[in-house]
């Protein structure tokens, strides 16, 4: 469905819930990352780009404290609530992300004082592609825009982050906010987790004759939900043994030498890790500036080896579809976002994308895996007032 679609069909579905139009609609983009993974805590570079995959609502201010909220997407009632009663962690269902944005927002002063939103989404969710970010972003924007908040769109991601930090209670770091804020069309973004800088880089994919598949491998393993906090407290860990205070403090020259004052291999894989693919953003950025995206191929698979056999995130599918993919004459590809299932991320030369398409696909019919969805990631814009 395209943008325009999902405008007609949320303004029509605003109405017809609340009676009035809504005041105005906007749209925030799902992300994926092409390199840099488990560096945004280590306050080390990421680099996502949005996905035409977006969510889009429909919102009307409110002066009487009630905030109404439905989404088209998820059978049920309209959820409503009073501004001055949320409270963090009470609310599990998924009105717990624009919820979470009210709150922030009032948290820190400003003056929102209810709101009717209903929303729908196009981004996958639970495939790692950050559907709840969508919501997050497409929320605060809406919020800002009518409440003229001034917010630039760092900001606004600052304020979905802790949306989903506090309010909902996922740890999560910056990268998906600021991904959805912040993208524009054409363009990979560098975020440095430090100083949340950010820069367009240039990646345009079709006018090269390219194409980035995503292939959501469908599958999320439950071993995933204690090895993020796992991997962050040995990033840690190597961080204090090694006397720096994030891992982004230590220079990629000097790995080799900080490894070997590891106590142990563990450790060591993770910083190896770590410092590797902050490098490895470099590698990428540098190529892309050059105007080589075929050239980042090799990178992207050397940063799927070093999650697979030192980070330890990936899984049976994923490795699959990485390994498919390049025998079937991809450029190259790798895992993205937290792991253990969720998609990887393939470059293709555009005329390949269906022979490599159609051998993941077999591959995982052959496994006895579950279909994947295989569909191109075209660089597009992040969030946006769209009516
Ligand atoms: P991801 O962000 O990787 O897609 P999450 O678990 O972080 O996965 O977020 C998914 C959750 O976001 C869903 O379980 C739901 O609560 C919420 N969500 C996403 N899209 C929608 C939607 N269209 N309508 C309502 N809730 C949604
Ligand atoms: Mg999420």
């Amino acid at each position: 469905m395209g943008t325009q679609e999902a405008v007609q069909q949320v303004r029509g579905g605003f109405e017809k819930l609340y009676g009035t139009p809504p005041e105005g609609i906007w749209a925030a983009p799902g992300r994926v990352n092409l390199i840099g993974e488990y560096t945004d805590f280590n306050e080390g570079f990421v680099m996502p780009l949005a996905l035409p995959h977006t969510a889009v609502a429909a919102v009307s201010r409110r002066d009487d404290g009630v905030l109404r909220l439905h989404s088209a997407d998820i059978e049920g009632p309209v959820v409503e609530l009073h501004v001055d009663a949320l409270a963090p962690l009470t609310n599990t269902s998924w009105a717990a992300y624009p919820a979470g944005v009210v709150w922030v927002l009032r948290e820190a002063g400003h003056a929102v004082t209810g709101a009717d939103i209903h929303l729908a989404s196009t981004v996958p969710t639970g495939a790692g592609l950050s559907s709840s970010a969508a919501l997050e972003v497409v929320t605060a924007l809406a919020l800002n825009d009518l409440y003229e908040l001034g917010l630039t769109g760092p900001e606004l991601a600052r304020v979905a982050q802790r949306a989903e930090n506090d309010f909902v209670g996922v740890p999560c770091g910056i990268m998906d906010q600021t991904a959805s804020a912040c993208c524009t069309e054409g363009n990979a973004l560098h975020l440095d987790c430090r100083d949340l800088s950010i820069r367009q880089v240039p990646f345009d994919l079709p006018a090269q004759g390219l194409q980035l598949l995503v292939v959501d491998s469908r599958v999320k393993h439950a071993l995933g939900d204690g090895a993020y906090a796992e991997r962050r407290e040995g990033c840690e860990e190597g961080a204090r043994q090694l006397g720096v205070p994030f891992l982004r403090d230590l220079a990629y020259e000097d790995l080799d030498a900080a490894l070997a004052r590891l106590s142990d291999e563990r450790l060591r894989r993770y910083v190896r890790h770590v410092v590797s693919d902050d490098h490895r953003v470099e590698e990428v950025i540098a190529l892309l500036d050059a105007g080589d995206i075929r050239g980042i191929g090799p990178v992207l698979t050397a940063g799927h080896a070093s999650l697979r056999d030192d980070l330890r995130i990936s899984c049976p599918e994923l490795d699959l579809a990485v390994a498919t993919a390049n025998q079937a004459g991809a450029l190259g590809a790798r895992m993205t976002g937290g792991g253990f299932g969720g998609s990887a991320v393939v470059l293709v030369e555009a005329a390949d994308a269906d022979t490599v398409t159609k051998a993941v696909e077999e591959a995982f019919a052959a496994a006895g895996y579950t279909a994947p969805r295989v569909f191109p990631a075209v660089p597009s814009e992040g969030a946006r007032r769209v009516g």
